[in-house]
């Protein structure tokens, strides 16, 4: 089994101590790469450096909408910066993580709306796929992504949302990200919704050290856990975990250019 994790944020503290040979690890288990998201403008040039160091880390840069408060209008110009920079690098594979967030109280939506847009129009500027945090928000988001019409396209990360909801993605181009989060007993919408998702437009993720997958409650999640989740997805989906994994690999390949 060959897996990529699309989303993971190994670059926190909890894996300062371990990170190397958690990696060592994740790939023994088939994990052979997985990408690491900024989420600020504090923590690029970590999340660039690790991209940097190890062959099986790529990296993708954004401002994350939870952080409303930490952006300041310097960071647009920064990431633009940045974007320029390293235009072309190999280990640089998206924008992200952006997005939109109507479920955090108080975060102002005009002001997120705004962010969004910029993020996406450097992701059309600087032909980048996109990795999107959405919460609450998948009205506001199809529509913005109907008018942007990006040609890279990008991946719905820890989709939660209805058949039709995914079905508008899937009309964009895009992927829908799957992790720990349909593992528990408890997300019923999601167990109806995953058979129904084509295989063709699924990519694989933890989102790491969050979203512990229902086999390992509370703990830290990591890309070690990968195969068991892509095994408890594809019981969900009603596909072989092979073949799942197979799949979408390949649409992870396909979206990054690898
Ligand atoms: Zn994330």
């Amino acid at each position: 089994m060959r897996l990529v994790d699309t989303h993971t944020h190994l670059d926190f503290p909890s894996f300062d101590s371990d990170r190397a040979s958690l990696l060592a690890h994740a790939q023994a288990r088939g994990v052979e790469r997985a990408v690491v998201l900024g989420v600020y403008q504090a923590n690029w040039q970590r999340v660039w450096g690790l991209a940097l160091e190890d062959a099986r880390l790529y990296a993708a840069l954004g401002l994350h909408p939870v952080y409303l408060a930490d952006h300041r209008p310097e960071h647009l110009r920064a990431l633009h910066h940045w974007l320029e920079r390293l235009a072309g690098h190999p280990k640089l594979c998206a924008l992200g993580e952006f997005g939109l967030d109507y479920y955090v109280k108080d975060l102002d939506r005009d002001a997120q709306q705004a962010l969004f847009e910029a993020q996406l129009a450097l992701a059309a500027e600087f032909d980048l796929p996109v990795l999107l945090h959405v919460r609450h928000a998948h009205a506001a988001t199809i529509a913005t992504l109907k008018r942007y019409k990006l040609a890279r396209r990008g991946i719905i990360h820890a989709f939660a949302g209805s058949y039709e909801e995914a079905r508008e993605y899937i009309k964009l181009g895009f992927y829908l990200g799957l992790g720990g989060a349909p593992t528990w007993p408890q997300a019923l919408r999601l167990h109806k919704v995953l058979p129904r998702l084509p295989l063709e437009h699924v990519v694989l993720e933890t989102d790491s050290p969050d979203m512990a997958p229902a086999m390992y409650p509370g703990m830290r999640n990591s890309p070690v856990h990968l195969p068991e989740i892509c095994q408890a997805l594809a019981g969900l989906m009603a596909v072989d975990p092979a073949e799942l994994a197979r799949v979408s690999t390949q649409n992870a390949e396909a979206l990054f250019g690898w």
